[in-house]
Formats: C-alpha cells, sequence, structure tokens
C-alpha cells in the first residue's frame, strides 16, 4: 500500500502531544492524505490534538503557521513536525484568569489558595463554559479534548495528570503564575481581607476564639479564615508550588495569616 499510495502529509508528533492523539494514530507517524486545501491546524486537529496544546509546526522544516497549506509533493510526503506548547508560555491574558472544567473541583482550590483567579462550578454544561470563558476572558482549563477543539473557545489549556497534585503541577509550570498565597477564598474564589477579631468573635468556637487571634474573611460569602490545624500542609502546598516554579518568596508567614479553616465546617 505504502508503495502505491499518493504523497500526503506525514505527521511527526512530538511525544508530549501523543496521548492527544486519538488512539488509532498513537503508533508510528500517522500519514493523511492532502488535499492540498487543508491547513496544518485542520489536519493537527483532526488527529485529535487541540491546537491550544501545539507550539511550533514545521513543514518539511520550516516553521509555518496553523492556518498555513502545505503544498502538495508529486513525490514524496510532506514531513509536517508538530511540538508542544513552550513552557512557560506566555500568558494569554493578565492578570491570568482561569474557568476550570466540572471535574477539576480540586485544582480549583489549590489555584485559589495560590491567589489565581479561578472560577469553577460544579455544574455547566459545554456551552456555558465556552461562552463564560470568552466573556471574561478566561483561559479554559479541561481534560476535555473536544471542548479545547472548539472553534469558538479564545484560549484553552488541556490539564495533565489524574490526581490534584500532578494537575496543579502541570498548570503551574505551564503558566508560571505569579503567586499570592492567601488572597483568595478557596470556596468562592472572593477576595479575602483582614477582618477584626471583635466584629466576628460571636462567630467563633470558643476554643477558636482562645487560640487565634488573626483572621481573614471572605468579601463575597463572608467565610471566617484563620490558621489552624491544617495550615502546616497549606503551607506546604504554598511551598511546593514556589519551588516548582523556581521563584523563592516571603514565606507565608510574611503575607498574613492563612486561610485555613472557617468555623462553620470545623471539627474542633
Ligand atoms: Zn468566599
Amino acid at each position: 500500500m505504502t508503495g502505491t499510495r499518493r504523497p500526503g502529509l506525514r505527521l511527526r508528533i512530538d511525544p508530549a502531544l501523543r496521548l492527544l492523539l486519538h488512539s488509532r494514530h498513537r503508533s508510528g507517524e500517522p500519514v493523511v492524505p492532502h488535499d492540498g486545501t487543508s491547513t496544518v491546524g485542520h489536519v493537527i486537529q483532526s488527529l485529535g490534538i487541540p491546537l491550544t496544546e501545539v507550539g511550533e509546526i514545521r513543514t518539511d522544516g520550516t516553521p509555518v503557521p496553523a492556518g498555513h497549506v502545505p503544498r502538495p509533493s508529486p513525490c514524496a510526503d510532506v514531513v509536517v513536525d508538530v511540538l508542544p506548547v513552550a513552557r512557560p508560555q506566555p500568558p494569554p491574558v493578565r492578570p491570568l484568569r482561569f474557568l476550570l472544567d466540572v471535574h477539576l473541583g480540586g485544582l480549583a482550590r489549590r489555584l485559589r489558595l495560590l491567589g489565581l483567579d479561578t472560577a469553577y462550578h460544579t455544574e455547566r454544561a459545554d456551552e456555558a463554559l465556552l461562552e463564560q470563558a470568552n466573556a471574561e476572558r478566561r483561559v479554559l482549563l479541561t481534560q476535555d479534548r473536544g471542548l479545547l477543539r472548539r472553534r469558538a473557545l479564545w484560549a484553552g489549556a488541556y490539564v495533565r495528570g489524574g490526581g490534584t497534585e500532578e494537575q496543579l503541577a502541570d498548570v503551574l509550570t505551564r503558566f508560571a503564575p505569579p503567586l499570592e498565597p492567601w488572597t483568595r477564598c478557596p470556596a468562592c474564589n472572593g477576595a479575602l481581607a483582614p477582618v477584626d477579631k471583635a466584629e466576628i468573635a460571636h462567630l467563633l468556637r470558643p476554643g477558636t476564639r482562645r487560640s487565634y487571634d488573626v483572621f481573614l474573611r471572605c468579601r463575597d460569602c463572608a467565610r471566617i479564615y484563620w490558621r489552624g490545624a491544617h495550615h502546616g500542609s497549606l503551607r506546604a502546598t504554598v511551598a511546593a508550588a514556589r519551588e516548582l516554579l523556581d521563584r523563592p518568596g516571603p514565606p507565608p508567614e510574611a503575607g498574613g495569616p492563612g486561610p485555613v479553616r472557617q468555623d462553620r465546617q470545623s471539627s474542633e
């Protein structure tokens, strides 16, 4: 067959992108017929890879844009090299804002803990996600390749990893966002602000009231946060994120109290 077929496009997919290929293309180098009218971007997406994940594209060694239409060759395949997006990639919007797909709740809380503006809903249809991402200029983070291939989506990224830690590392190394730990409510994404203990003392359990003096309150949902039993593990999350970004900053203590628990959910 190979000897008799007409030359087409031979795609050399970078190993970092192979998991995004439709399963039938995952072994070897896919060769697709070339009609002389499809763009390389269209061909790459037709194999399963969303263009949000693609960095440089080369045809026969020359960098080309995704909209490039390769000239068919009469005697040999056109070789298309497909490289992953650079890490870190330039942020599509500043400050960076995210919208997370419904299955990424754990990741949403971690990103908010690190101070990143992260919208998240436990239930939301694909259309509504696209609409919100576009309207609010948020980068849609998802593990749904189909959603990322939607032409209407302005910016998105595929999240790698099965567990929250892996996913967090993936997002941090991809966008290298500036971190502002303890500034956002992990529950609702609202801004946290210091609040006088006297103002909220009546909401605290006696043990909390005795043991803590510094509190933060969410401007949106009014949840109250203070350093408590889980502070150590949250601080470890922040420290690990900073280490990953190779960007040592002031220790979390310098930035104020940690949002660690809120009384209504405390089991103390
Ligand atoms: Zn809140």
